[in-house]
């Protein structure tokens, strides 16, 4: 079942966007060469708990961190380590989630350490592009479909490809909610679309072919092709006066 959320419960998620949105904005200030996914993590759950909230991700089905950080041919639910630094020419993706006065707040940035190839920068600006192909289709009497179809077109028309088999999604009260969110699909079909729908809408790009494979730690999610993979999420709200993009704090970013 769909959760929609009044204008109260809307304010609420606002706050547990802004913290998310924060803790990403300190992740970003200290993403350079011979920082490791650990560090990075650690300045993540400072942040959160800082402002009073608790890492959504910490605990939850076992994930033993606070932030999800996956390089290169990662996907998504990279598990943050000492043992992995940055180097010159990665592309990091850094997910994180806050939870705070009874909801969520879930978000996604994919950042350049020092110079990458032009591909990647490319990737990065695709899949950036795409999440606000899809969010311009989210208004009350569209359906889900034109979301998925906004965000696939963006995509496939660079050259890349749109990751199917993990999806973005409906959040509240919990991290994961009803509806589904693909980011592909048929314009027209699907869920119908309404003010007080809250989804975490996040495109999964890769450079090449969309299959994914788990690691064998159980978490890891890579592309089978070791093509380079970019991942781009906000949080974003519905109200009868257009959208409330929650985790989004700079703009250009
Ligand atoms: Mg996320
Ligand atoms: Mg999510």
């Amino acid at each position: 079942m769909i959760q929609l959320k009044n204008s109260a419960q809307i304010a609420a998620m606002k706050e547990a966007g802004r913290i998310t949105g924060e803790a990403l904005l300190v992740a970003r200030e200290h993403v350079r060469e011979g920082v490791s996914t650990y560090e990075l993590d650690a300045l993540i759950r400072a942040h959160i708990e800082r402002a009073g909230a608790k890492p959504s991700f910490l605990g939850y089905g076992g994930f033993p961190a606070s932030a999800c950080i996956s390089i290169n041919d990662e996907v998504i639910h990279g598990i943050p380590s000492r043992k992995r630094i940055l180097q010159e020419g990665d592309v990091v993706k850094i997910d994180v989630g806050a939870f705070y006065r009874g909801f969520h707040g879930d978000s996604a940035r994919t950042i350049a350490v020092g110079r990458v190839s032009d591909e990647a920068e490319k990737l990065i600006r695709v899949t950036r592009q795409s999440f606000f192909a899809g969010v311009e289709q989210f208004r009350a009497g569209n359906r889900m479909g034109d979301i998925g179809s906004a965000v696939q077109a963006c995509v496939e028309r660079e050259g890349f490809s749109v990751v199917r088999r993990y999806i973005g999604h409906g959040i509240g009260r919990e991290l994961h909610e009803q509806p589904d969110v693909p980011n592909f699909g048929t314009a027209g079909r699907g869920t119908r679309l309404c003010a007080g729908m809250v989804l975490a809408i996040e495109p999964m790009v890769n450079v090449g072919g969309e299959e994914v494979k788990e690691l064998s730690d159980g978490w890891t999610v890579k592309t089978v092709d070791h093509s380079l993979s970019a991942h781009y999420e906000n949080t974003v709200a519905l109200t009868s006066e257009g959208i409330i993009i929650t985790t989004l704090l700079d703009a250009d970013w």
